[in-house]
C-alpha cells in the first residue's frame, strides 16, 4: 500500500544525511549585504518565490567569485511587506531590524535528527556545511547547502514514486 511505501521511505532517513536531502551551494539564492534593494529588485526578488534568502558578505573587490560565500543574516521575504518608503532598503539593514537566526548543520547529520530538530518548531531551515581539513592550520566549516523541512518531506515521498 502507498501508507507501507510512505513509511519504508521514513525508515530510510536512518541511513540518508542531511547531504542527501539538500539544495547544493551553487542553487542557493542569496543576496549582498552592501545591496540596496529598488522596487524592481524586490519585486524580481518576490518573484523567485523564495520565503527565506541568505544573505552573504560582500568582501568587495578582491574577493574571488570563488571564494565560498560567508552567510552573515537571513532576509525573510514577509519582512520586505513593511518597508518605509522613507528608509534605506539596505538588505542587511532590513535584515538586522527582524534578526533571524542563520542556524547550521553539518552535512552527515542523519535526515531523520534534522527531521526531529524541524519538528521542534524554533527553525525551518538550516544552512549545510562541511567540515574541511587544512595543512597546518584549524579545520574550517564550509558552506555547501541549504536544507528545509520540504526538503526531507521530498526524501520521504520519492521513495514511495520510485517503488511504484
Ligand atoms: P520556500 O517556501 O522558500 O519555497 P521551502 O521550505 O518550501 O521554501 O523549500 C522549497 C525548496 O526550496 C527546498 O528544496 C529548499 O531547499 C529550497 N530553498 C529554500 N530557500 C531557498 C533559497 N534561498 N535558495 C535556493 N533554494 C531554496
Amino acid at each position: 500500500s502507498d501508507e507501507f511505501k510512505i513509511v519504508l521511505g521514513a525508515l530510510e532517513l536512518y541511513d540518508k544525511t542531511v547531504a542527501h536531502a539538500m539544495t547544493r551551494y551553487e542553487d542557493i539564492f542569496m543576496l549582498p549585504d552592501t545591496l540596496n534593494l529598488s522596487a524592481d529588485m524586490v519585486t524580481q526578488i518576490l518573484d523567485m518565490g523564495y520565503t527565506r534568502i541568505p544573505i552573504f558578505e560582500n568582501k568587495g573587490l578582491g574577493s574571488n567569485d570563488d571564494d565560498i560565500k560567508n552567510v552573515i543574516a537571513l532576509l525573510f521575504v514577509k519582512d520586505l511587506a513593511l518597508l518605509d518608503p522613507a528608509d534605506s532598503h539596505n538588505v542587511m539593514k532590513i535584515a538586522s531590524i527582524y534578526n533571524h537566526e542563520v542556524r547550521r548543520v553539518l552535512e552527515d547529520m542523519p535526515l531523520r535528527t534534522m527531521l526531529e530538530e524541524f519538528k521542534r518548531g524554533e527553525y525551518h531551515m538550516a544552512l549545510v556545511e562541511r567540515l574541511v581539513e587544512q595543512e597546518d592550520k584549524d579545520p574550517i566549516y564550509e558552506l555547501c547547502g541549504l536544507i528545509t523541512l520540504e526538503d526531507i518531506i521530498e526524501e520521504i515521498i520519492q521513495c514511495e514514486i520510485i517503488d511504484e
